[in-house]
């Protein structure tokens, strides 16, 4: 295996260091290796950050990059980059840009043609995902939800005839209502809850999301929610089908209004339409 990592390239490059999700364990030595050896470590928050980097015995120069400094920070990476320095982005937790800032940066930076590199790493959304028992392909991440009840109804509106697995990050305060209004939009569906993953107290909370909405009551930390798509279905019948199963009726001895009668409440299909086809078809003979 070559590592990606080769500071002799000369070229500069972007890294997207994921980082632990709770359990400094899962912090990998690839991801240690890469923050020693870039010039400059972009952080979420680096206070937030300097704790794990001086857990890992990192001492690097740290510059904020931010949902309040995006655009500027950004400009600033993108002018480091072209001088050649190794530049690292890395959030509170998990990857970058998952719900984090840099999607401005990677996307700035893919543009002017630099190389991106990711470390791979934990991430909230594919642990639960993986452990919920759900249906884990496909599935859509959906991240969180808007906070204004209308809103956030509103998108769970869009999302309700998907039929891939859907995957919610949420806030602890805002888990009940999140739950009530899906329940009321999706249906009561299979759910589970992925909560403090990764650390002493991790635990899964599985059943339909009304079980899990009971619950959840009065629990605190972290949470992601997996909810399963929607159900496909069933095809109606054609109508070819339809008539095939008047005809059958008819041919075993029912009368054509009882023969009609029923295919049409075994079908949906309309009984007019459905006296019209025979109809056609004995014409046609
Ligand atoms: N970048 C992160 C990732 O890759 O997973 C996500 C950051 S997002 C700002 C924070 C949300 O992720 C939390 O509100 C929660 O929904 C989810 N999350 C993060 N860590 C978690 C954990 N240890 N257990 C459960 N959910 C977690």
């Amino acid at each position: 295996m070559t590592d990606a990592f080769d500071p002799d390239a000369g070229k500069a490059k972007l890294y997207l260091v994921a980082t632990p999700i709770g359990n400094l364990n899962e912090m990998s030595p690839r991801a240690i290796a890469v923050l020693k050896a870039v010039d400059v470590i972009a952080c979420e928050d680096t206070r937030t950050s300097g704790v794990l980097l001086k857990h890992f015995s990192i001492q690097k120069k740290r510059i904020a990059y931010h949902k309040f400094n995006e655009e500027q920070s950004a400009a600033g990476i993108l002018a480091l980059l072209r001088e050649g320095k190794n530049v690292a982005l890395i959030s509170d937790a998990g990857y970058p840009l998952i719900n984090d800032p840099g999607q401005l940066l990677v996307s700035a930076v893919v543009c002017a043609g630099i190389e991106v590199v990711p470390i791979s790493g934990p991430n909230a959304a594919v642990d639960a995902l993986v452990a919920s028992g759900l249906t884990v392909q496909p599935y859509a991440f959906i991240g969180f939800l808007p906070q204004s009840g209308t809103e956030r109804r509103k998108k769970l509106k869009e999302y309700e005839s998907l039929s891939m697995t859907l995957i919610f990050y949420e806030a602890p305060h805002r888990i009940e209502k999140m739950l009530t209004d899906a329940l009321h939009i999706l249906g009561d569906r299979p759910c589970c809850i992925g909560r403090e993953l990764t650390k002493i107290h991790e635990e899964f909370l599985r059943g339909t999301i009304a079980e899990v909405l009971e619950a959840v009551k009065g629990r605190k930390g972290e949470m992601v929610v997996i909810i399963a798509g929607a159900q496909k279905k069933a095809a109606s019948p054609s109508l070819a089908e339809g008539l095939a199963l008047v005809q059958k009726k008819i041919a075993s001895g029912a009368r054509m209004s009882a023969a009609v009668k029923e295919a049409a409440a075994e079908t949906g299909i309309a009984r007019n339409i459905l006296y019209d086809l025979v109809q056609e078809k004995r014409n046609e003979a």
